[in-house]
């Protein structure tokens, strides 16, 4: 299959010249190791030598080939980002790497949890990752119009959105042509249409599946948090559904506030430096909301967000 490459998949060895490694990227963590790719379909299951950390699903790393078919991934190059969740024992795994776009899921039906719109929004701001909204189902509302109005804040405060419907197919094509050339996650409520969306954007997503359990041979027990899929027009989505990694943990009410874009602005105007901006005196944040220079609705969930900070992480 022609596949259209994307400017992530690797193409140069930066490894030395005369230097046995290889570049490659990984496309899913398995129990028992890495599945790397050097180029499209072209699939190797690596073990990591010791001491090596945690490489992770969109990672860029430099292998050799070993004994039986395998390989053995030598370095970790250098990420963008990267999206951590709590593993055993207090430690931290990380689930993504090198993300160019979150896009969180939103649908006519279930109602929106604008709640949790705002904190996966945050949790991505935190992490310097850019994010964009999609909202799904739009054959379920009387016109594109309401759409546009439940959505009319987060475009006055500078987030891109997407109203489609993949039961229609509506502004399916849009969506795509955004995705090309960039590493996308889609993250959402569950019943927003996340693995139907999937399932839209990569019709091939059984076949790449199959590729890659063929090629690390470990048949359909493995066991991934997460996988990247190559996307028919260049560009990778990475699947991970029920991976939670867009919650408030680490978060202070200081990463949260700047977590609010639109905050930003007026924070530096707060009357004292440490302001929660909750009843703080002179809060040039809260008294934006109050005169609608701000969006009243967002500052409210801000309020609600830090009630759900853990205890430790509120002063
Ligand atoms: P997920 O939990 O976010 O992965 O959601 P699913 O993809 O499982 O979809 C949940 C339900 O919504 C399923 O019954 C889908 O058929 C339905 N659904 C998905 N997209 C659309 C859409 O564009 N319009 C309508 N009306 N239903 C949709
Ligand atoms: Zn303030």
């Amino acid at each position: 299959m022609n596949r259209g490459r994307n400017s992530r998949t690797v193409t140069s060895k930066s490894a030395a010249p005369g230097s046995p490694f290889r570049e490659g990227l990984v496309i899913a963590h398995l129990g028992q190791g890495l599945a790397v790719e050097g180029s499209p379909g072209d699939i190797i299951l690596c073990h990591t030598r010791r001491r090596l950390g945690f490489a992770t699903v969109g990672d860029r790393v430099l292998w050799e080939p070993s004994e039986g078919n395998l390989g053995r991934v030598m370095e970790i190059l250098p990420r963008r980002n990267v999206l951590n969740r709590p593993g055993h024992n207090e430690t931290i795994r990380p689930v993504a790497a090198n993300l160019d776009r979150v896009f969180v899921v939103v649908a006519a039906e279930p109602e929106p949890d604008w709640l949790l719109v705002d904190q996966y929004l945050a949790a991505c701001e935190r992490r310097d990752l850019r994010a964009a909204i999609i909202f799904n189902k739009v054959d379920l509302l009387p016109s594109q119009a309401v759409g546009e109005g439940l959505l009319a804040d987060y475009h006055g405060i500078g987030y891109d959105s997407f109203l489609v419907s993949v039961r229609t197919g509506e502004r399916l094509s849009e969506l795509r042509k955004e995705l090309i050339g960039q590493c996308s996650m889609l993250v959402g409520q569950s019943g927003v249409g996340k693995s139907s969306l999937t399932n839209a954007l990569l019709p091939d997503k059984q076949l790449q599946t199959r590729t890659l359990s063929e090629k690390t041979s470990l048949g359909r027990h493995t066991t991934t948090t997460a996988t990247l899929y190559h996307l028919p027009d260049g560009g990778d989505l990475i699947d991970s559904p029920g991976v939670s990694v867009f919650g408030l943990a680490e978060m202070s009410i200081r990463d949260l506030a700047s977590g609010f874009r639109e905050f930003r602005p007026w924070i530096p105007r707060c009357r004292f430096n440490d302001c929660r901006h909750i009843n703080d005196k002179g809060c040039a944040v809260r008294e934006a909301a109050e005169t609608g220079a701000l969006p009243y609705a967002r500052y409210e969930r801000y309020l609600k967000l830090i009630e759900k900070l853990p205890p430790s992480q509120r002063p």
